[in-house]
């Protein structure tokens, strides 16, 4: 199973004390391998207050009227339109400066810098 987990050793051997199916790593005293990604209660909660705060916002411009698409983009020029179905039919302008740029951080940068931006407000979709 690919994902976060909760950074408690007790809790993910209880779930799945062979390690089949989480794909947590320990070392030989017990703490999680660096590479492993689980995340602390302090984490996910303010993962899940970000993504609350982001819905949020969303939701306020909607009720605003503003519904114009907005896919991502990354610093690799991946983009969110790139699978999409409804390429076809959208309208969204691929020649035009409308993407909403993703950066492409490490978990630790981006927790830090939504640590940053539950602190500091952001902006719309948690931008800063
Ligand atoms: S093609 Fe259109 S609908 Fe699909 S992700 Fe891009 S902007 Fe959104």
């Amino acid at each position: 199973m690919q994902g976060m987990m909760l950074k408690d050793a007790a809790v993910v051997h209880e779930i799945d004390a062979s390690g089949r199916f989480i794909r947590a790593r320990f070392t030989n005293d017990g703490k999680f391998y660096q590479t492993t990604n689980a995340k602390t209660p302090t984490e996910f909660n303010q993962l899940i207050e970000y993504v609350r705060e982001i819905f949020r916002s969303i939701g306020a411009k909607m009720l605003d009227g503003e519904i114009s698409a907005r896919p991502y983009k990354k610093d690799d020029n991946r983009t969110g339109c790139t699978f999409c179905e409804f390429k076809s039919v959208c309208g969204f302008e691929p020649d035009s400066k409308n993407w909403l740029t993703v950066p492409d951080w490490k978990d630790a940068d981006a927790i830090k810098e939504i640590e940053r931006r539950l602190k500091t407000g952001g902006d719309e979709h948690g931008r800063q």
